[in-house]
């Protein structure tokens, strides 16, 4: 159990709160179950462990959804999100599918431009997300029809106007966003009254966590997106998977 120390992911559970993740909650259920029903196993969940995604996995499994889980793992994950994985797996009793970066390819790229090449570019930066998420990721959902996502539109200005429901045409297939109207203090509520495990970074104003190297805490007040790359000019800061124009 993380102490509590961010007061951001800590919201006071009113009964109005409460009403409404109950609400939005059952209808993430819904949404989710009625895709199980529709999609089958060309169906997969893409579980990044962040603070929406064990909420996700807890709308699945909670439920015993019949959906594919599965992660990315990129080599440069922070120790804290592996253990997040493993207490997710002991109180799930379950393994999540793990998709690796091909090894040759990190090899390569860690050849030809160093072993933290990320931050000397913005073009390197994405050929390494490239390598380590997009091409794992396309394999995950090679033979897939739809995959489901933790993204919210109050996440930031390019998601916007994120729908449930959308069609991925980088990846060719339906996107399907369950939390998309959910708040962050709705997430959070969620998350304490299911009494689920999260990233203990969150604690340390981690808002949104990635690889460790490029992952970083914020000021509170700060925009979420101010933790990652944040090196990089804002308007570069899509790592690919997830593209709103
Ligand atoms: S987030 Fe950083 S370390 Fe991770 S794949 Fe992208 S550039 Fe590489």
């Amino acid at each position: 159990m993380n102490a509590p120390r961010n007061p951001a992911i800590h919201p006071e559970l009113t009964d109005a709160l409460r009403a409404a993740v109950a609400g939005k909650a059952a209808a993430a259920r819904t949404l989710l179950a009625d895709a199980a029903a529709e999609f089958g196993d060309a169906l997969a969940f893409a579980n990044s462990l962040g603070a929406e995604d064990v909420a996700l996995t807890e709308l699945i499994l909670g439920a015993q959804l019949p959906i594919e889980i599965f992660l990315l793992d990129t080599g440069r994950l922070p120790d804290e999100t592996y253990a997040l994985l493993a207490e997710l797996e002991a109180r799930y009793r379950t393994r999540f599918k793990l998709y690796f970066p091909d090894a040759a390819a990190v090899e390569g790229y860690v050849a030809a431009h160093g072993i933290d090449a990320f931050r000397d570019s913005v073009p390197l930066r994405r050929a390494c997300c490239r390598v380590r998420k997009l091409e794992p990721l396309a394999r995950a959902l090679a033979g897939k029809q739809a995959w489901i996502t933790g993204l919210r539109a109050a996440q930031s200005p390019t998601r916007a106007g994120l729908a449930t429901r959308e069609w991925d045409a980088g990846n060719g297939l339906v996107k399907l966003n369950p939390l998309a109207d959910w708040s962050e203090a709705e997430v959070w509520a969620y998350i304490h009254l299911r009494e689920l495990p999260y990233n203990a970074l969150h604690e340390r104003f981690y808002p949104s966590i990635g690889c460790a190297p490029c992952t970083r805490a914020i000021s509170l007040g700060e925009d979420v997106r101010a933790g990652r790359w944040w090196w990089e000019n804002p308007d570069s800061k899509e790592c690919g998977l997830h593209k709103h124009q």
